[in-house]
C-alpha cells in the first residue's frame, strides 16, 4: 500500500514510512512559493507527529521568506477563519483528518480560507517538482514566525453572533450534551462553546492528546463509548467530532447514532425554515436533502466529492447551506468549509425551537438507509480498470459518472468511487429499506473484487 497520497489538496501518509520530515519541508518550500513568500496561517491538529512535522513546516516557509502565523492546535475551520480574518496569502493545516492515529499530513488553503481548488493544487505539486532552491532567501530576508492566540476565539465569536442563533433561548433549555472529542483538536473549543450555550455536560476523550482511543472517524462503529455514556448520563444529545473538527456526527438521547447523513439533513432543515436558497451537496450525499429542500420549495445541486468542489458551486450559485454528507455542514455566513461548531450551534438551536427531542426531530425527516463499504487497494487493484469494468457492465442503466460510477434506481443508488485520500475504493448505496442498501452495497462489492 503507498504510506503517502500526493493530490491537489495536500498530503497525507503514515509518519516515518511515507511521511518523513523531507517531505513536508519540501512541500512547505513549495507552498510558501505558491504563496510568494507572502503571510501564512499555521495551525495543526493534536496528533503525536504534530509538533514534529511542525517544525519542518515551519522551516520550509521560513526560507522561502514567509511570515508565519502560528495559531497553534486548531480545528481545520479555526485555521480557514484565521486565513481570511489575517489578511493571509495562504494558510497550512497538519491534519490527516478523520486517518488512524499513524497518520498525518498537510491541507493547503488559499488566501480566501478556502482549500485550494485543482488549478491552485496542481500549481503547488508543479512547484515542488521544479524544486525552490531559486526561492531561497538569504540570511537577512527569511521570514519570521509569530504566535496568534486569539483565533479560537475569533471563530467562537462568529458562531455566537450568526443571526438565527438565540443564546437565551438555547440557555433556557439546559441542555444535558455528552460529546467524545476524540482527543483531538476540537474538544478545547467545544468545552468553551457548551459553556457559553449553559448546557450541562460531560466530555469524553476531551485532552487534545492526539492519542486517539478508537478510530478517529466519527462513525456509528466507533461511537459505542459515546452511545453508552449519552444513556448513562440521560443526555438530550451526544456529538462526536473528528481530529480537525470539520465533521460532527450526532446521537439521539436514546444512546441511537443518527448517522452522520443526517447532521447536515437536521442542518439543512433548520436553516430552510429560516431561509431560502440553494442547497449544494455532493454526489455521495443522501437523497434525503432533496426531500427536505422539496419540503421547503427549494432545490439541491450536486457536486464531485470533496469540500472545495462543494464550497466553489454554493459560491458560484449563492446557497444558502450546503456540505457533504459525513457530518459536514458548510453555512457561508461564517466561511465556506465544513464546521462542527457551526453544526453544533445550528442543532442546539433546532432542537431548543422545536421542544422535543432530538429521536423526535430525527423521525420527523424522510428516512432512508445507506451502507457504505471500503475497498483496499493493496492488491494491485487499478481504480480505473475497476471503474471501466463496472461502467461496461451497468451502461444500460441510468448513471452518473461525475465523480467514479453512480447507479441512480429508484428512490436508491449506488456509487463506487476512489477515495482522494487513502488508497481504497468506497462503495456507497442508499435506499428506502435497509435490505435494497444491503444488496445494491454486497452487489458493487462484489463486482470489485471478482
Ligand atoms: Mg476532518
Amino acid at each position: 500500500m503507498p504510506q503517502l497520497m500526493i493530490s491537489i489538496s495536500g498530503v497525507r501518509g503514515v509518519i516515518g514510512e511515507g511521511l518523513t520530515p523531507e517531505v513536508m519541508l519540501g512541500f512547505a518550500q513549495a507552498y510558501g512559493a505558491y504563496c510568494k513568500g507572502g503571510r501564512v496561517v499555521l495551525g495543526r491538529d493534536s496528533r503525536v507527529s504534530g509538533p514534529l512535522l511542525h517544525h519542518a513546516v515551519t522551516a520550509g516557509l521560513m526560507a522561502i521568506g514567509c511570515e508565519v502565523i502560528d495559531i497553534g492546535i486548531a480545528p481545520t475551520p479555526t485555521v480557514k477563519i484565521a486565513t481570511h480574518n489575517l489578511r493571509a496569502a495562504g494558510g497550512l493545516i497538519i491534519t490527516a483528518s478523520h486517518n488512524p492515529v499513524m497518520w498525518n499530513g498537510i491541507k493547503m488553503l488559499a488566501s480566501d480560507g478556502l482549500f485550494l481548488d485543482e488549478e491552485q493544487g496542481k500549481e503547488v505539486l508543479a512547484i515542488r517538482d521544479v524544486g525552490t532552491s531559486s526561492a531561497l532567501k538569504k540570511w537577512d530576508s527569511i521570514g519570521q514566525a509569530s504566535f496568534y492566540d486569539k483565533a479560537s476565539d475569533d471563530h467562537l465569536a462568529a458562531v455566537y453572533t450568526l443571526p438565527f442563533i438565540d443564546i437565551e433561548k438555547i440557555r433556557r433549555r439546559k441542555f444535558r450534551v455528552v460529546a467524545d472529542c476524540v482527543n483531538g483538536a476540537g474538544g478545547v473549543m467545544l468545552k468553551k462553546l457548551l459553556e457559553h450555550f449553559g448546557c450541562e455536560f460531560v466530555l469524553l476523550n476531551e485532552p487534545p492528546t492526539g492519542r486517539f482511543t478508537h478510530n478517529p472517524e466519527p462513525v456509528p462503529e466507533n461511537l459505542g463509548e459515546l452511545c453508552e455514556a449519552v444513556k448513562k448520563h440521560r443526555a438530550h444529545i451526544g456529538l462526536a467530532l473528528d481530529p480537525d473538527a470539520d465533521r460532527l456526527a450526532l446521537i439521539s438521547e436514546k444512546g441511537v447514532p443518527l448517522g452522520e447523513e443526517y447532521t447536515l439533513a437536521l442542518a439543512t432543515a433548520f436553516l430552510l425554515s429560516k431561509r431560502k436558497g440553494k442547497v449544494v451537496v455532493n454526489l455521495s450525499t443522501s437523497m434525503v436533502i432533496d426531500d427536505i429542500a422539496a419540503q421547503h420549495g427549494c432545490t439541491v445541486e450536486r457536486t464531485k466529492v470533496g469540500e472545495i468542489h462543494v464550497a466553489k458551486h454554493m459560491q458560484k450559485v449563492d446557497a444558502v447551506i450546503g456540505g457533504e454528507g459525513n457530518g459536514g455542514v458548510i453555512l457561508p455566513d461564517i466561511h465556506l468549509g465544513r464546521d462542527a461548531m457551526v453544526g453544533v450551534a445550528m442543532i442546539l438551536q433546532q432542537l431548543a425551537d422545536f421542544g422535543g427531542p432530538l429521536s423526535e426531530l430525527h423521525a420527523s425527516l424522510p428516512q432512508y438507509f445507506m451502507r457504505r463499504r471500503k475497498v483496499e487497494l493493496s492488491s494491485g487493484l487499478d481504480p480505473k480498470q475497476v471503474l471501466q469494468k463496472i461502467l461496461q457492465k451497468y451502461r444500460h442503466e441510468n448513471l452518473d459518472t461525475q465523480d467514479g460510477v453512480k447507479i441512480l434506481r429508484d428512490e436508491s443508488w449506488v456509487q463506487v468511487r476512489a477515495s482522494n485520500t487513502e488508497p481504497i475504493l468506497r462503495i456507497m448505496s442508499e435506499a428506502r429499506s435497509a435490505a435494497i442498501a444491503e444488496k445494491y452495497c454486497e452487489e458493487l462489492a462484489a463486482m470489485v473484487a471478482a
